[in-house]
C-alpha cells in the first residue's frame, strides 16, 4: 500500500494544513491547486515555482492520483461513455453529453448504490464502495484532456448525498477559482431524497440541487423508492423549499415516466399541486428499458399529454431524450463492469 497523501484528496484548505503540518508556507497550496487541476501536472517535480527542497519533501509524503479510462464508446448521438478502472479494479462510468458548446458531463459518486430504487440498473447491483474524492474528481480531470466540459452532474452511479463528506470535498475542488474553475450555477447535484443530508449540503456547499421525485403519492414512491419511507413526499418537498439555491436558480426536479405507474394525466395534475410554490423546473425522463426489471416505457402519447399539462400550467419542463441508449449510459443503465464482478461472486 502507497501510504502517501493523495493531494487531490485534499481542499485547498486541507492542502494548506498539510503543506503547515510539515512547517512549509501554506500559500504554496495554491500554487499546487493551479499546477493539479489548471495545468493538469502529473508530477510534483513538474511544479518549477515551488522551491526544490518542497517538491523533494512531496514527492516522499504526497502523491498525484489520475484515472485514465478503460474504455471509452461513442454512441450514434455523439454521447461517450468512459469507464473507468479504480485502483482496487472496481470500475464506474462517467457520461458525456454534447451539446454545442455545452457538453454536460455526468459523474459517478459511488460503485454500485445502496438506496434500492426498482427502476434503477445500477441499484440492482447494490452498493461495493463510495469514491474518494480524488476518484470524483479525476473522471472529471480525464474527460477535460479529450474534451471540453461545460456542466456537471452528479448522475452517474450512485446517491451523492450518501457520500457526502467526499462529494462536497469534490465540489470545493471543482468549483474553487485556483481549483477546476466551474461557477456553481454550472454544478448540480442530483438526489433520491435523503433530506438531513440535503440540507447539510446546502449549508456547506453553494450548487444547484436535482431531486428525483418519481411518483407523486407516497402510495407509488414507497414502493419503487424505499428512500420514501424514511423521508416521505412533504418531507423531500419541504426540504426543497428549504435549499439554499445559487441566485435565482431553480429546483430541478426529475421524474421517470414508468408505463402504468406514474405516467397518467392523474399524476400530472399531482405533481402541479405538489410543486405549485416550489420554484421547480421538471425533467421528464421515459423509463429506460433495461434487463434489471420488468417495468416498461411510456407511450409516446402519455408522455405528450404528461408534458403539455405541465406547459399548460405554465412550468418549465423539458423531456429528456434517452441519449446513448445505443451504448447503455442513458440514465439508470450505468453499471460499469459491476455485472461480472457479480457474476464471479
Ligand atoms: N442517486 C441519484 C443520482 C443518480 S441520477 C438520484 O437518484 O438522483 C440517476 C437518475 O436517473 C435519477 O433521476 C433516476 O431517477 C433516473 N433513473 C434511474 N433509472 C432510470 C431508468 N431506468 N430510466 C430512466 N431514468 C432512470
Ligand atoms: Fe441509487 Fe439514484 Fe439509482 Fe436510486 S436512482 S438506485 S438513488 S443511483
Amino acid at each position: 500500500m502507497d501510504s502517501r497523501v493523495d493531494v487531490k484528496n485534499l481542499t485547498l484548505d486541507e492542502l494548506e494544513a498539510f503543506l503547515a503540518g510539515k512547517g512549509k508556507e501554506r500559500y504554496r497550496a495554491r500554487q499546487i491547486f493551479k499546477w493539479l487541476y489548471q495545468k493538469d501536472a502529473k508530477s510534483f517535480s513538474e511544479m518549477t515555482d515551488l522551491a526544490k527542497d518542497l517538491r523533494n519533501d512531496l514527492e516522499g509524503t504526497a502523491r498525484i492520483s489520475n484515472l485514465a479510462p478503460e474504455a471509452v464508446e461513442i454512441s450514434r448521438d455523439g454521447t461517450r461513455k468512459y469507464l473507468f478502472r479504480l485502483d482496487d479494479g472496481h470500475t464506474v462510468e462517467s457520461v458525456l453529453i454534447p451539446e454545442e458548446d455545452r457538453s454536460t458531463l455526468c459523474i459517478s459518486s459511488q460503485v454500485g448504490c445502496a438506496m434500492g430504487c426498482q427502476f434503477c440498473l445500477t441499484g440492482t447491483f447494490q452498493l461495493t464502495r463510495s469514491l474518494t474524492a480524488a476518484e470524483i474528481i479525476n473522471q472529471i480531470c480525464a474527460v477535460k484532456r479529450d474534451v471540453p466540459v461545460r456542466n456537471i452532474v452528479f448522475m452517474g452511479m450512485g446517491e451523492p448525498l450518501a457520500n457526502l463528506d467526499n462529494v462536497v470535498r469534490a465540489l470545493k475542488i471543482v468549483t474553487h477559482d485556483d481549483g477546476l474553475q466551474f461557477s456553481t450555477r454550472k454544478v448540480t447535484v442530483s438526489t433520491a431524497g435523503l433530506v438531513p443530508e440535503m440540507e447539510r449540503l446546502g449549508r456547506e456547499v453553494t450548487v444547484n440541487l436535482a431531486v428525483s421525485l418519481n411518483a407523486t403519492t407516497d402510495e407509488v414512491r414507497d414502493r419503487i423508492m424505499p428512500v420514501n419511507r424514511a423521508y416521505p413526499l412533504r418531507a423531500l418537498l419541504d426540504a426543497c423549499r428549504r435549499y439554499p439555491l445559487p441566485g435565482r436558480r431553480k429546483i430541478t426536479i426529475e421524474y421517470v415516466m414508468i408505463r402504468g405507474l406514474n405516467d397518467s394525466l392523474d399524476d400530472a395534475k399531482r405533481l402541479v399541486r405538489l410543486l405549485s410554490d416550489i420554484p421547480s423546473k421538471i425533467n421528464l425522463i421515459p423509463f429506460n428499458e433495461h434487463g434489471g426489471c420488468s417495468f416498461r416505457s411510456p407511450t409516446q402519447d402519455a408522455i405528450d399529454a404528461f408534458h403539455r399539462h405541465l406547459l399548460d400550467k405554465h412550468f418549465t419542463v423539458i423531456t429528456r431524450s434517452s441519449r446513448g441508449a445505443d451504448i447503455s449510459a442513458a440514465c439508470g443503465q450505468l453499471k460499469g463492469k459491476l455485472d461480472s464482478l457479480a457474476s464471479q461472486a
